[in-house]
């Protein structure tokens, strides 16, 4: 899906496409949940155009999801696509069918994240790109909530 995307380039920066809208329905409940997707990689040779890692978010969370898979297939085609030193997909998203099963208000938000290479190895690379897109996490009391499946999987 990404073949006329992709480029050849000579620098290993970090590339971030932060704040990337999405909305997916959870496949336990089909129920919606949305909220931002945060994407970076360090290329090795070739990048992907800008424009079209919002359109690779889309075409995952367009599926019944949850939210782990939905991270973590943006990031294994990311690695597919352009084989990269390292890339990193952090999604934030809230929940209807925790907050409507009753879940504390606060932990009907999840975050979900896959990091690889660069992002998994280097602790600086990691809190780099963190820094960057401002985990809303860094909030106090986010940081604690239970993780996507473990929330949206449970049973009343
Ligand atoms: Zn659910």
């Amino acid at each position: 899906m990404l073949n006329n995307a992709l480029f050849t380039v000579d620098y290993s920066e970090m590339v971030i496409v932060k704040d990337i809208d999405f909305y997916s329905l959870c496949e336990h409940h089909l129920l919606p949940f949305f909220g931002k997707c945060h994407v970076a990689y360090i290329p090795s040779n070739k990048v992907i155009g800008l424009s079209k890692v919002p359109r690779l978010v889309d075409v995952f969370a367009r599926r019944l999801q949850v939210q782990e898979r939905l991270t973590s297939q943006i990031a294994d085609t990311i690695r597919e696509k352009i084989t990269p030193l390292g890339v990193a997909v952090v999604m934030e998203a809230t929940h209807l069918c925790m907050s409507m099963r009753g879940v504390e208000k606060q932990n009907s938000f999840a975050v979900t994240s896959a990091m690889h290479g660069a992002f998994r190895n280097n602790a600086r690379t990691r809190m780099e790109f963190l820094e960057l897109i401002k985990l809303r996490s860094a909030v106090p009391g986010v940081r604690d909530s239970a993780p996507a499946t473990y929330a949206c999987m449970a049973e009343d």
